[in-house]
């Protein structure tokens, strides 16, 4: 509870501190961070938001006939205030009466729908709007031990899945049945649901997103596997491994993918404090980029990771962001041959005083999936 309190007093300093009257934040990660409510509860076109002020107690406001599965979520100790709306009254007039009659800017979650924003700044047309965004990534970017606890837990369990991978994607099934063996075992491993199933087989592992097909697992094939789930508290896994169905790959597979072991390894090793999100993006491009395969790593080297499966700091050219101990991100060079096949390897880390810990310890190698 303290920890929560301590939250919502840090985002309304940051708020204040960015020169901004207010924060206004539907459900999402941000309240799932700011409040501790369930990951599963979400606004539809009824607007719920917390309005965070400077110079006063937050307030939920929220639609009257909801406010009754807002009992148990203990608001009280956090000094929160409900204030709540019937159908037929004007929810963003509501918001509007709780800020000062000399407001300037006003910040929305990144998330809002656009129906609410844009209902919003109709109620406000004196204020400039902006995004919350930079101003909660500041606090959420660095995480707690319990975070990274949670974060911990996550990662063992989806490393349970990867483990258990021989007897779930064997050759002769289509990428959609091994994605439903593969989302069962995500929650039968430790998660309270699946988040998203990758199985690239062959030509399919060539695009990063990919999700799942009626394509048939050939014997030979590289396969992507890449999977993640939420765990009860809200935080995310995510892991990617590279497996060859039934069989030693080809030779060129073995040299393209000793690349990007390599890459993998070294932009890991680089993670420290004090070193910028950019240069462990360029660590990894570096090599793969000297050994030729630099048009076919098509995507950032990672993102952060935490309420929300992608999230600051992403791992990419340009951003300046110094890492710090507590930020929490994946590192996940990949190397697709469109047409042909493709090869990702990714594990989450975690900043600490001097360098980094995996909460990812499945075996890089290519496995053979016999
Ligand atoms: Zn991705
Ligand atoms: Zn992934
Ligand atoms: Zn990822």
């Amino acid at each position: 509870m303290l920890a929560l309190a301590e939250r919502l007093r840090r985002a309304a300093a940051a708020a204040e501190a960015a020169g901004l009257d207010a924060l206004v934040l539907t459900p999402g990660a941000d309240l799932q961070y700011l409040l501790g409510l369930p990951p599963d509860h979400s606004s539809f076109e009824r607007l719920t938001c917390l309005v965070l002020r400077g110079g006063g107690d937050p307030v939920l406001v929220v639609p009257r006939l909801e406010r009754p599965g807002f009992a148990g979520v203990g608001l009280d100790p956090l000094g929160v205030e409900v204030a709540d709306w019937a159908d037929g009254e004007d929810p963003y007039e509501q918001v509007r009466s709780l800020l000062p009659a000399s407001l300037r800017s006003v910040a929305v979650a990144d998330t809002m729908p656009a129906v609410h924003a844009h209902r919003l700044g109709d109620a406000m047309p004196g204020a400039r709007q902006r995004l919350a965004g930079p101003v909660l990534r500041e606090l959420r970017m660095r995480k707690d031990a319990a975070e990274i606890d949670a974060l911990r837990r996550a990662g063992q369990a989806i490393d349970r899945v990867h483990a258990r991978m021989a007897e779930l994607a064997k050759p002769g099934r289509t990428e959609a049945e091994v994605g439903a063996a593969v989302a069962a075992a995500i929650v039968e491993e430790g998660h309270s649901r699946p988040a998203f199933t990758i199985i690239g087989s062959g030509p399919n592992g060539a695009s990063p997103h990919h999700e799942m097909s009626q394509r048939v697992i050939e014997p030979g094939d590289v396969v992507v596997v890449d999977i993640g789930g939420v765990v009860a508290e809200g935080y995310y896994s995510d892991s990617t491994r590279t497996y060859c169905a039934g069989g030693e790959p080809a030779g060129e597979v073995a040299e393209v993918y000793a690349v990007l072991q390599e890459a993998q390894r070294a932009a890991v090793a680089a993670v420290r404090p004090g070193v910028t999100a950019q240069s462990v993006d360029a660590t990894a491009r570096a090599i793969i980029a000297g050994a030729g395969f630099g048009e076919f790593f098509v995507h950032r080297t990672g993102h952060g990771i935490g309420l929300e499966v992608h999230e600051e700091p992403y791992i990419v050219a340009g951003n300046e962001q110094v890492l710090e101990p507590g930020m929490a991100f994946s590192v996940e060079p990949g190397i697709y041959l469109p047409g042909r096949w493709g090869a990702r390897i990714e594990d989450i880390v975690v900043v600490t005083a001097d360098g980094c810990e995996s909460l990812n310890r499945r075996p890089h190698e290519l496995v053979s999936l016999r």
